[in-house]
């Protein structure tokens, strides 16, 4: 087995479930391979040049490689065979090639492997990181398969398992809507269009009844010729269409673009709801994120609470030290309110300057109280370095509970309060609005 040099110190002497495997005859283009698999994907690596080389790393424990990058054509192994070697042992294999053209491509496909990158340009890497990390994150998308005519439903959920996704499948629309309704974590169906009973159209509308685009993407499949199926299908609420006979990197393009777009809206999602200093929730998404929390306890016949926290005489340290290290200060408390919020089910957010929220849902204002006294004592141990010199922070804490008649603006209101009546005692204390 040859190791790259560069790669050495990184490189996994024995092959575990997570490390890849590269198969790649030319030193340099190995090396250059292995540094950037390294660097984007983090996970170790076992490099081998030759057919002779994979045979020796390639003991027959199945499970022993994540995932394989080889390459098409090997000194010893002109034909292909490391890329059968590598599928036959059940490693999910993309394929690396520097000859490309229509017969190559076919002589490939015919193989089970993810995908295949040519060689052909500067950016050859890039699309290849781009192939491993997106076949890693596959894992973690689940897709349903819906199709009655049974033969057809296993060759596409055979075609997406090689593409490395989780798939589930049902045998009909009603047996797919009570799968969606039971598993959240469903993000794609696959439907095909003509089925007894309920149609891929109708059963598509159904879904849209129940889930957003932004959440569930939905693509029909047909093979038929009548081109208007596919109309119907996005008249329908669907996302995208597929015609079968499947062109493997058609399905395979398809389908990736709409994980992609959920992916995105996902991140947008997440930007919209955090604030950008402190990584904590924002305002916005801790009042959208209330109501139902509360309402949630409600039904639990369990009253909630709130706490605003305040930063003690953050002015004078602003002033003191500056505003670069007024930010510092103020992540340093998000990270401090974060643990100390943390696991509890608690909504915690930065809803102003320095001012910061912990909603409790569940909790009677003394639990509330007792709680909050802990983040207050928390953080007035961290210690904050200022160059050579350290200081500490404090926090004063309004605390009211939101019983069966208060409504969240008025507990609001008793909590700011509450937080008024602890700066005038003095600071660096909890004080509860007893109303
Ligand atoms: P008190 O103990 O009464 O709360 O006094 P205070 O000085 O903390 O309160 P005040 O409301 O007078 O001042 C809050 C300061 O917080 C003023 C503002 O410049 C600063 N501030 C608000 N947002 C940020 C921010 O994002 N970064 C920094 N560095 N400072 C901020
Ligand atoms: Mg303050
Ligand atoms: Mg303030």
């Amino acid at each position: 087995m040859g190791y790259p040099p560069s790669t050495r110190h990184k490189t996994a002497p024995v092959a575990g479930e997570r490390t890849i495997l590269v198969v790649e005859d030319s030193k340099a283009y190995s090396m250059a391979l292995c540094r950037r698999l390294t660097d984007t994907i983090g996970l170790p690596l076992v490099s081998c040049r030759s057919l002779n080389e994979l045979h020796e790393a390639v003991t027959d424990d199945r499970a022993a490689f994540t995932l394989a990058v080889v390459d098409l054509n090997l000194p010893d192994a002109p034909h292909g065979e490391a890329i059968d070697f590598a599928v036959q042992r059940g490693i999910p294999t993309i394929v690396h090639t520097a000859s490309f053209d229509l017969e190559t491509r076919n002589r490939i496909m015919e193989r089970d492997v993810i995908d295949y990158v040519p060689k052909d340009s500067e950016f050859a890497l890039d699309i290849l990181m781009g192939t491993v990390e997106r076949a890693l994150a596959n894992r973690q998308t689940r897709i349903l398969v819906v199709d009655d005519v049974t033969a057809t439903r296993k060759l596409l959920v055979r075609m997406l398992k090689i593409q490395q996704y989780d798939v589930v499948e049902a045998g009909s629309g009603a047996e797919a809507l009570s799968l969606l309704e039971a598993d959240p974590e469903i993000r794609l169906v696959v439907s095909d269009y003509h089925m007894p009973k309920m149609d891929g159209y109708e059963l598509t509308r159904r879904i849209r009844r129940r889930f957003r685009s932004d959440r569930l993407r939905v693509i029909g499949v047909s093979s038929s010729n009548d081109r208007m199926v596919s109309v119907g299908f996005l008249k329908a609420g669907a996302n995208d269409f597929i015609s079968m006979p499947f062109i493997p990197e058609e399905l395979q393009c398809r389908i990736a673009s709409n994980v992609e777009t959920l992916a995105q809206i996902a991140q947008l999602h997440n930007l919209a709801s955090r604030d950008a200093l402190t990584g904590l929730y924002n305002r916005r998404h801790f009042f959208e994120q209330a109501g139902p929390l509360i309402e949630r306890a409600r039904a639990k016949k369990r009253s909630s609470a709130v706490a605003i926290i305040d930063i003690d005489d953050f002015k004078r340290l602003n002033d003191s030290y500056g505003h670069d290290y007024g930010d510092q200060a103020l992540k340093s408390v998000a990270r401090c309110l974060a643990q100390c919020a943390d696991g509890g089910g608690h909504l915690l957010a930065r809803i102003g300057g320095e001012e910061f929220a912990i909603l409790f849902p569940g909790l009677d204002a003394r639990a509330a109280m007792r709680q909050s006294d802990h983040i207050r004592l928390d953080v007035s141990h961290e210690a904050l370095e200022i160059g050579e010199q350290r200081d500490g922070l404090t926090v004063s804490i309004g605390v009211a509970e939101i019983g069966e008649q208060r409504s969240f603006d008025d507990a609001l209101n008793a909590a700011d309060r509450a937080l008024y009546a602890a700066k005038r005692s003095g600071r660096n204390r909890v004080s509860l609005d007893a109303a």
